[in-house]
């Protein structure tokens, strides 16, 4: 198992590294991330390249047994190469070139900047293919730049859109350019929507794909070279969690394994339960159906004008092992040493600016000898989930340019019910919309707002064949280009569910709630917020109803028996946990999924494999918890509580039990 630290010994004087080097092997470090913003200390003038500093890098680490992986240093531009190609730099809405001196900066359809990144990555390659201590490679850094809106990106987005739609005729109806007369003559007529707001949602929506497009093609005109260059060696980049302005399911499809960069300190309060994370992880898994790594770990309190919180103690190791349990097979904490200079000085490392190691060094130590142990047992295994999330960037991106209600936040609305099966101990996968559903005991299709016939047709003969699926309200709304389906809603899924849906309605005052009654099997009060659909039950049966006068004969959520299986339709948004715990314990229980009683804080996850199952058990509050064990469940670590098929877990404490 790798463990380690994004570690910057340009940073630094060679006389440091040393030092530096045989701490990590004290940890228990075996791998360094490195170089990616070292471009200009690379190739310190256009095409004369200098390696020799990062060789004597290389080296100290590899004597120390700590092996590399190295990032393209594309991610932030030398300012040499914005003084000879200033058309690489991205342009605002306004028409203004971004000022040099950030990174994240360059236009993605600029051909020098692609052939400069392009030349840099060969040089790299070619010098470090022969590199025993080079294992691998990080494409860029946390792609996801600016839009640019530059004359070169709008003959790409043109060039596009032929591409897709091949006649101005068909793009004029995939777009709906009839309406406030839009319809264009010539491709070169198509304007960019610098305004999410107004411009036309279709146009929007292929605007965001070719941005994401860009992205990937840049990402894959480094591989073909590393690929070509490094077959021995993986490829990987740091992906940003439940970051949605690229579709990583595209981005992840050439690379090895996907990683990512998860800082979720800052989320709620110290003690509340960061499910976000175990979200993202989730996603993460999805995007190649995979273990991932962490290729940046929380070490500190970070920012880059103020700075949040400081890890508790035990909390550094209690987000690792979160992540571990959801499918981490690669620990990597940003960063080594806090900087003294720049904009990341405050982006705090198990190091101080002092260079000792102190307390946040030795919680890692212990976490990267506990993982050691552990490594051969998590070795094969993965998290086999019964449930899963479709999780789609195109209905993401379609909500934030049209949301129709106020906090109308895709991600957000799964993530409520993600939580409610978290707190009951049932694992998840996020899949994409193309992934197969007949290996699940039940669908959730949140805020699936973007519906193509032919994925409405396979939820249908999922439900048909026996599976358990969960819809809601604003989704099946838009065909793939972003017009409405011309069908009463829930469109094609209206057998499945058997809820017919005429009317709905938004409030923009918050001050307007709908009373919600619930039933036998979902009891209990509540209250609806931002949403409403008026859903008329055909063959479905009501679990709650509203309590309002005008709205007799509609009812809130609705379970549907349908062939084989089930389908469950909620009409609107609901204030609190209550409701999504009761309504994810009724689909739940359809499909047969078994649920944990836990103590509130405690989060369980099972890894399975190659014969084993691994549980892990994570107190995320600052409270001492017992958590039951299965009979024979036996600790291998963290099981300093066990007694009597009871867990002790301290404030911030894990375990991993292995299940009999
Ligand atoms: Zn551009």
């Amino acid at each position: 198992m790798r463990v380690g630290v994004d570690y910057y010994p340009e940073h630094w004087s060679p006389e440091r590294w040393e030092t530096d080097a045989r701490l990590m092997k004290e940890a228990g470090f075996n791998v360094v991330r490195l170089a990616e913003f070292a471009w200009a200390d690379m190739e310190p003038e256009e095409g004369r390249f200098d390696f020799s500093w990062l060789d004597k890098a290389l080296d100290v680490l590899g004597r120390n047994g700590v092996a590399a992986i190295l990032g393209t240093p594309t991610g932030a531009m030398p300012a040499w190469v914005k003084e000879r190609y200033p058309e690489v730099m991205a342009t605002g809405k306004d028409g203004k070139r971004l000022e040099w001196g950030v990174r994240k900066n360059n236009c993605f359809s600029s051909g020098a900047y692609r052939l400069l990144s392009e030349r840099i990555v060969a040089a790299m390659a070619s010098h470090f293919k022969g590199n025993p201590n080079v294992i691998g490679w990080q494409t860029d850094n946390e792609f996801g730049g600016p839009q640019c809106f530059c004359l070169s990106c709008r003959d790409s987005f043109h060039s596009w859109l032929r591409r897709k739609y091949g006649s101005l005729e068909a793009l004029n109806k995939a777009h709906g350019l009839h309406f406030w007369g839009q319809k264009v003559s010539a491709w070169s007529q198509i304007p960019l929507p610098v305004d999410y707001g107004a411009h036309n949602p279709s146009l929007c929506l292929d605007w965001q794909r070719f941005n994401s497009d860009l992205n990937v093609r840049f990402q894959a005109d480094q591989l073909r070279i590393l690929r070509e260059l490094c077959p021995k060696h993986f490829a990987t980049h740091n992906f940003m969690g439940l970051f949605s302005d690229l579709n990583y399911y595209d981005l992840a499809k050439d690379l090895d394994f996907v990683s990512w960069d998860n800082y979720p300190v800052d989320e709620g309060l110290p003690g509340e339960f960061p499910y976000r994370a175990s979200m993202a992880a989730d996603v993460m898994r999805g995007l190649k159906g995979k273990n991932f790594w962490i290729m940046e770990q929380t070490a500190g309190p970070h920012g880059w004008g103020t700075y949040g919180r400081n890890v508790r103690p035990g909390e550094l190791r209690k987000i690792a092992y979160q992540q571990v349990s959801r499918g981490a097979d690669g620990m990597i904490w940003f960063r080594w040493r806090s900087c003294t200079a720049g904009r990341e000085q405050y982006w705090h490392g198990l190091l101080g600016h002092d260079g000792k190691a102190l307390r946040r060094y030795e919680e890692a130590k212990l976490t990267a000898q506990e993982l050691h142990k552990l490594a051969p047992l998590l070795e094969g295994t993965t998290v086999e989930a019964k449930v899963a999330f479709v999780y789609d960037y195109e209905s993401i991106w379609a909500t934030q340019i049209q949301p129709g209600f106020k906090e109308n936040y895709a991600k957000e609305r799964a993530l409520r019910l993600y939580s409610a099966l978290r707190r009951s101990g049932v694992d998840a996968d996020m899949i994409p919309p193309s992934a197969d559903f007949s290996k699940y005991s039940a669908v959730f299709a949140p805020a699936l707002y973007i519906m193509p016939d032919a994925l409405a047709k396979r939820l249908d003969a999922y439900v048909k064949a026996g599976g358990v699926l969960f819809f809601n309200g604003r989704s099946g709304v838009k065909d793939e280009s972003g017009l409405c389906h011309e069908r009463t809603l829930p469109g094609l899924l209206s057998d499945a569910l058997g809820v017919s849906i005429e009317e709905y309605e938004a409030f923009n005052d918050s001050r307007i709630s709908y009373k919600i009654r619930g039933s036998a099997e979902l009891p209990g009060e509540y209250a609806s917020k931002r949403y409403c659909d008026w859903v008329k039950p055909l063959s479905a049966e009501a679990l709650a109803s509203y309590g309002e006068w005008h709205l007799d004969g509609y009812v809130a959520a609705t379970r549907n028996r349908y062939g084989k299986g089930f389908g469950f339709y909620l009409g609107c948004e609901v204030d609190g946990d209550a409701f999504y715990d009761a309504l994810a314990a009724c689909v739940l229980k359809a499909a047969g999924v078994e649920t944990l009683k836990l103590p509130e804080g405690v989060e369980a996850s099972v890894r399975s494999g190659a014969g084993r199952r691994l549980l892990f058990l994570v107190n995320h509050s600052e409270k001492e918890l017992q958590a039951p064990v299965p009979a024979g469940a036996k600790a291998l670590v963290g099981g300093e509580g066990l007694k009597d098929g009871v867990l002790g877990l301290g404030r911030y404490g894990a375990a991993v039990l292995r299940l009999a």
